[in-house]
């Protein structure tokens, strides 16, 4: 079975996200004071997750994506992934931490099927890190790191959300750090989720992290592959790993869009900007699970043909991405 939707996208990758709490309070994630969390009830179960991971792969979804919040804080994540990962028609199944907890977890996660890591880290100071998520331990993050190679995941993609006059400094040394190790270095365009200062200000546009890399180094083009996200990849010549930019805001990926996203109480979404989502609690109330899978063919066949955050005149949504999973 395949998912197209009305734009003749055809939708293969699922974000799940299993729980809006998280360990770190990222400034460019959510406002100072946290968010209004979710209560027990509102959070779907995991028996609930699965049956939409599972409807959700019958209808053509290939790639499962395991967000947050951050999905390692939720207790019995290990045997909720095994349980994803042994789906049948499942091709890929990811997951994206901020690494705090991979120290102990980055084995368990190997053994549950969880085939590559998507780690957040915005910078390589341990103070700008600490004052970017308000407090977070760099040199944790980085024992996670090596502790997930140990465990035997590829070579993670390492996410870097640049951020002008904070972290842009440092495009740099991330470049730097992939001429030794063969990390996929992402980084990706602010966008306006909190609500907080101008986001026109802190976002640093994709064209210009380019040319600021390109006035140093000699880049080669990488090619993606389908399931591969909206990352326009390339490399420094000869470097071990390899660097990408994710134009959230001034690409228009729009059109090569193949998400699908739930998050932890059970609004699916076609598009991570949409004002609202479907509710899928009522039709998982029903228990039937055909028609669970109509319902995600219905938000398929809805989802919008692209984000309208950068049109003249549009204002910044103000919403914090740990619920709706980055
Ligand atoms: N806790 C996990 C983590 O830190 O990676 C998973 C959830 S986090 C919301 C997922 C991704 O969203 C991260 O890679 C983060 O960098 C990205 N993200 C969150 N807010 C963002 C923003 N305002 N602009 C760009 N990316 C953002």
């Amino acid at each position: 079975m395949e998912l197209i939707d009305t734009y003749g996208r055809r939708i293969n990758y699922l974000r799940l996200s299993v729980t809006d709490r998280c360990n770190m309070r990222c400034s460019y994630c959510m406002p100072e004071g946290g968010v209004e969390k979710l209560t027990h009830d509102q959070v779907l179960s995991y028996e609930d997750l699965l049956r939409i991971s599972a409807e959700a792969v019958r209808a053509g979804i290939e790639k499962i994506r395991v967000t947050g919040g951050e999905p390692l804080v939720r207790k019995g994540i290990l045997p909720f992934l095994s349980r994803v990962a042994a789906l049948d028609g499942l091709k890929e199944l990811v997951l994206t931490t901020n690494g705090l907890l991979l120290k102990e977890l980055a084995q368990g996660l190997r053994d549950a099927g969880v085939q590559r890591l998507n780690i957040s880290i915005d910078s390589l100071r341990p103070e700008v890190f600490a004052k970017i998520t308000r407090g977070g331990d760099l040199a944790l993050v980085l024992e996670g790191i090596e502790a997930a190679e140990r465990a035997g995941f590829p070579p993670h993609k390492l996410n870097v959300v640049v951020m002008r006059g904070v972290n842009d400094g440092e495009i740099l040394d991330f470049v730097r750090l992939t001429l030794e190790r063969p990390y996929a270095v992402r980084f990706i365009e602010y966008m306006p989720t909190s609500g907080e200062g101008d986001w026109r200000a802190l976002c640093v546009p994709g064209a210009e992290i380019r040319e600021r890399i390109a006035q140093q180094f000699t880049l080669e083009e990488v090619h993606n592959s389908e399931l591969s996200g909206p990352s326009k990849n390339f490399r420094v010549e000869g470097a071990q790993g390899s660097l990408g930019i994710i134009t959230a805001m001034t690409g228009h990926f729009c059109d090569g869009c193949n998400r699908l996203r739930v998050t932890a109480s059970g609004m699916a979404q076609g598009c991570l900007f949409s004002a609202s989502g479907v509710d899928l609690k009522p039709v998982l109330a029903t228990g039937d699970d055909a028609l669970l899978r109509l319902e995600i063919q219905r938000i398929v066949a809805a989802k919008p043909g692209r984000h309208q955050l950068t049109d003249e005149g549009a204002e910044a949504v103000p919403f914090a991405m740990s619920r709706v999973g980055g």
